[in-house]
């Protein structure tokens, strides 16, 4: 039986978390299950999962979560996901990461943490897991490149005429992924795919200049890692976050989870150069990636902040990498070495978002 603290339970994540659990009781169960603020979610998983310990709360349950799990699986969204992460691995326990931003603006810091300690990080997001399978279950592995790929968002040929008029109800629709809001809009701006490039950095050891992104509208390639004498493998499958979560849980081993692809239904899949210079957020966020130390948490926070006004209906859509970029400007980088130097940036880049947003 493995036990799982599930951080982030009744968001998107969390809530396909629990659906592989419950398809398979003999195998898994939850020792805790805390979420940040749907405390009627959170009620009606308990009932159902009877979990050790129950958490509602937006400043975090701390450390004591962790005892007598096998996995603390991070599915909280956003900054709040960090905390979580270095709690977990200072406790020795192995994390199954969906939180993005933990390797984003603590990558550094996640990574040594978890090499001191011995613990294992194991990827959810779909293209890392993918990459993690193409390489074996060996995130040590040799290879030449990392090639992620992108459906390319709900705008992937908007102009930039069209692009200033869209709403965030539109943004919300994306093509072939159903996931929470923060995300949904991180894929349509591409910062999304940015980050993804700094969570294969840190995850696969690998120079920016050894990964790339290509759009693949139809989501069925979830990315491809190429070798030394011109192999390339890639894993494929419908677009179903429980394969990567389940796999997070099982790995070697594989169990039944989703639809065999039919090939000949699908027809053809197509790929196409990223339009990075329509979407500025993928250029700024690897560009952050690069500059290191607290730069990826200054994009962040002002990233939050940015797709919190979009989806509140406060700015246009082109605002939200305006904002980034001038945040990004205004506050000049430090190291990263330790959780509060994060926790600083973050809160400065929120504070300077907020008040070219709202003047305030
Ligand atoms: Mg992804």
């Amino acid at each position: 039986m493995v036990n799982i603290a599930l951080i982030g339970c009744t968001g998107n994540i969390g809530r396909q978390v629990a659906e592989v659990v419950r398809r398979h009781p003999q195998l898994f169960s939850f020792s805790a299950l805390v979420c940040g603020r749907d405390a009627e979610g959170l009620r009606a998983l308990c009932d159902e999962f009877r979990p050790r310990i129950a958490f509602c709360g937006e400043n975090g349950a701390g450390e004591g979560v962790f005892e007598g799990c096998d996995v603390a699986f991070i599915a909280a969204s956003g900054f709040a996901g960090l905390a979580y992460t270095l709690q977990a691995i200072n406790c020795g326990k192995k994390v199954a990461l969906a939180n993005k931003e933990s390797l984003v603006v603590g990558g550094e810091l996640v990574m040594r943490a978890a090499k001191e300690k011995g613990v294992e990080i194991v990827p959810v997001d779909s293209e890392h897991s993918a990459i993690f399978q193409a390489l074996g279950f060996r995130r040590g592995a040799k290879f030449k490149k990392i090639v992620l790929t992108a459906s390319g968002g709900p705008f992937l040929h908007c102009t930039a005429e069209q692009l200033a008029r869209v709403t965030a109800k539109e943004a919300l629709n994306h093509p072939t992924w159903k996931m929470g809001a923060k995300v949904t809009v991180d894929s349509a701006t591409l910062l999304n795919k940015g980050y993804e490039v700094i969570e294969a950095k840190w995850l696969y050891n690998a120079d920016f200049g050894q990964i790339e992104a290509v759009v693949h509208p139809e989501s069925i390639v979830h990315s491809l890692v190429y070798f030394e004498d011109g192999a390339a493998l890639a894993q494929l499958g419908y677009p179903d976050m429980r394969v990567p979560i389940q796999l997070a849980l099982t790995y070697p081993e594989r169990l039944p989870c989703a639809p065999d692809l039919d090939l000949a239904a699908l027809g053809s899949l197509h790929f196409e150069r990223l339009p990075a210079e329509k979407f500025p957020c993928f250029a700024l966020a690897t560009e952050a990636g690069k500059a290191g130390g607290t730069t990826p948490a200054v994009l962040n926070g002002a990233a939050e902040e940015a797709v919190r006004a979009f989806l509140r209906g406060r700015i246009a859509f082109p605002r939200i990498a305006e904002t980034i970029r001038e945040v990004l400007g205004r506050i000049p980088r430090a190291e990263a070495s330790s959780f509060g130097a994060i926790a600083e940036a973050d809160r400065a880049a929120r504070a300077e978002a907020n008040l070219i947003l709202y003047g305030h």
